[in-house]
């Protein structure tokens, strides 16, 4: 959470900064801010979007070839302007931007109070531009060693990016637990959260590593030191991001954009990994760690959120495919758990930025205990396809829509390549079988694409049930973590109530909310448990509710039971999660789109999760 950039070069800095906010804004939109050096140290900050800073900041000086910009999701005081980044120090000298939680801030504030430093705001940032102001003046240091000085004493997470007067020519950035990025084009550097604000003018970066601080100084290499104050060399990478990736291309908003980009993103995430004729099914980057998940003795799956949910897909898969024990948790819990893990032990992290922290924590337990870790994430260079012993990239491409779609079925589908392959390895599936399941995967993409012409019947459904308040999504087996995602997503972009549940629990507690207001989206799909779902709907039409169902195409007895039926093309039940979760993706698109809300940048969210 929260955007950081910063930029020290030859141009100004503030349309660069202003640009590549606008590119981190899915990181948090709590409050802008950004601090200029140019005469002076130029602060506008305020409560909004960055489009409100634009405002804010017409007409006053924003010239400067050296700045830093920052866009938040509160987690330490009000989303206020007071609060908004940068911060400065007491003396007006420093201006930090901080993504992070530095947890021992209170002890920290107190012990900075008593030394005279007095503060404006209620973030934990604050406390830290204070404290390096405070070494920087008692130990009459430069402002690299002053942050790394002060770093020494904190805990918690951070990236930021300091600016001193004092000292023009340079911008000093560190990390530890939140992403940065340093992007180094000719006389100018980039900092930034992720690489978005930077593609656009170097593909040269650099992925700091925790517990780094880095000197950008004009005219001068990039320096890197550790926080135990040792030279480092920079391990300069090429970045393969394209900008038309970070683009709408002509469609309203990012997440219809990724819904539709789904044949592509999918055939993206199996290319090269499997071939129908050979039967060979392969994923590189786990290949060196194969034997220790074909012969591990459990599976466990750690993610949050969509992620889960796509976890979840991954347990039936795993389960189903491969026999072996798998377990979903939450990362969260399970950190704070002490839960039983061991050498034999396999952990796949899920995450889409590949920076959640909770996951990436849950992932830091998993190997100090011995086990295995995998990682399967979106973003190339993340933390979590750092730290972990080896993983598989999603390659879905850039998704800037908070509410995840493309990522969740390029997870979906690299768990059922790896089940496969597992299934394979361990001889624990027929081989007609997996040929079957290989050809009907071959087919996907193609299936989506004509998923996706389900749209205008999906958004005039949507039309009929925009003001409603509540909703049910059923489905059972390998769709019962697709009802959870359908929930999930109407509740994060629409604001409506939502519950997902395992269709036959329904008659434990959520049958008595069904009434004739109550629309129920049931995944009714051919393959599975059908005659059961069937029931289901049953049950729910005998108290009036109103049946949405996703049936397969040329389903009849579904049909004829439910107010709504949106088709998918037919598929191997493994498969289904897929297709199913298109429709319900498009019903919570077009219900937020009708009620007004802000479908890319939902409220009180953000889009990559690096605080706990
Ligand atoms: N803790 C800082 C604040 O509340 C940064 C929050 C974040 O990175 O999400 O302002």
């Amino acid at each position: 959470m929260c955007g950081i950039v910063a930029y020290i070069g030859n141009k100004e800095a503030y349309p660069i900064l202003i640009k590549g906010l606008r590119r981190l804004e899915y990181r948090g939109y709590d409050s802008a801010g950004i601090s200029l050096v140019n005469a002076g140290l130029n602060v506008y900050k305020c409560k909004g979007k960055v489009s409100d800073l634009e405002a804010f900041a017409s007409g006053k000086d924003v010239s400067g070839v050296v700045g830093i910009g920052h866009t938040r999701w509160a987690t330490h005081g009000e989303p206020n302007d007071v609060n908004a980044h940068p911060h400065q120090s007491g003396n007006e000298h420093l201006a930090i931007i901080h993504n992070g939680i530095i947890e021992n801030y209170d002890s920290l504030k107190t012990e900075l109070k008593k030394r005279g430093h007095v503060f404006k705001s209620d973030t934990d940032t604050e406390v830290l531009v204070h404290l390096i102001e405070d070494v920087q003046a008692n130990e009459d240091l430069p402002l690299a060693e002053a942050v790394r000085v002060a770093l020494t004493q904190v805990v918690g997470a951070y990236a930021i990016a300091v600016l001193d007067r004092n000292d023009p020519n340079v911008i000093i950035g560190a990390k530890k637990g939140s992403p940065m990025v340093v992007g180094i084009g000719k006389g100018e550097f980039f900092l930034a959260s992720d690489a978005t604000p930077i593609v656009e003018y170097t593909k040269e970066v650099v992925y700091l590593e925790d517990e780094q601080i880095v000197e950008l100084r004009l005219g001068q290499e990039v320096r890197i030191k550790n926080i135990e104050n040792e030279t480092l060399t920079p391990y300069i990478q090429e970045l393969e991001l394209h900008l038309e990736a970070l683009e709408k291309g002509g469609y309203d908003h990012f997440m219809l954009k990724e819904i539709f980009e789904q044949p592509k993103s999918i055939a993206d995430s199996m290319r090269g990994r499997f071939h129908v004729e050979s039967g060979d099914v392969s994923l590189g980057g786990i290949i060196d760690y194969e034997q220790k998940l074909v012969s591990a003795k459990r599976i466990i799956i750690v993610a949050c959120g969509t992620s889960w949910h796509a976890g979840l897909v991954g347990e039936y898969l795993i389960e189903d495919l491969a026999r072996i024990p798998v377990e979903v948790e939450y990362a969260s819990e399970f950190r704070y758990r002490n839960p039983i893990i061991n050498e034999e032990d396999v952990v796949i992290a899920i995450s889409q930025s590949g920076e959640t922290a909770d996951t990436l924590a849950a992932l830091e337990l998993a190997k100090s205990k011995g086990a295995t870790t995998i990682g399967i994430c979106n973003v190339v260079g993340s933390s979590i396809s750092r730290v972990t012993d080896a993983g598989s990239y999603t390659h879905a491409g850039p998704e800037i829509g908070v509410a995840s779609t493309k990522a969740f079925t390029a997870q979906v589908t690299v768990l059922i390549l790896m089940a496969l392959r597992l299934a394979h390895k361990r001889g624990s599936i027929p081989e007609s079988r997996f040929h079957q399941m290989l050809a009907s995967l071959e087919k996907l993409p193609k299936q989506v694409e004509e998923t996706l012409k389900t749209a205008s019947l999906v958004e005039h459904i949507s039309k009929q049930y925009k003001d409603v308040r509540n909703f049910l999504y059923l489905g059972r087996g390998y769709n019962f973590p697709v009802a959870l995602e359908g929930a999930l997503k109407l509740k994060e972009i629409s604001y409506i109530h939502a519950e997902g549940y395992p269709a036959a629990e329904m008659k434990h507690g959520p049958i008595a909310l069904i009434d004739e207001e109550m629309p129920v989206v049931v995944i009714a799909t051919s393959k599975g448990n059908y005659e059961k779902v069937i029931s289901n709907i049953q049950e729910v039409k005998a108290r009036k509710g109103k049946i949405i169902a996703i049936v397969t195409e040329g389903d009849v007895t579904a049909a004829e039971l439910a107010d709504h039926v949106i088709e998918i093309p037919d598929t191997e039940e493994a498969l289904v999660p897929i297709l199913a979760s298109v429709p319900l993706q498009l019903l919570s698109y077009y219900i937020a789109v009708m009620r007004g809300c802000n479908v890319d940048q939902p409220r009180n969210l953000a889009k990559s999760v690096t605080v706990e």
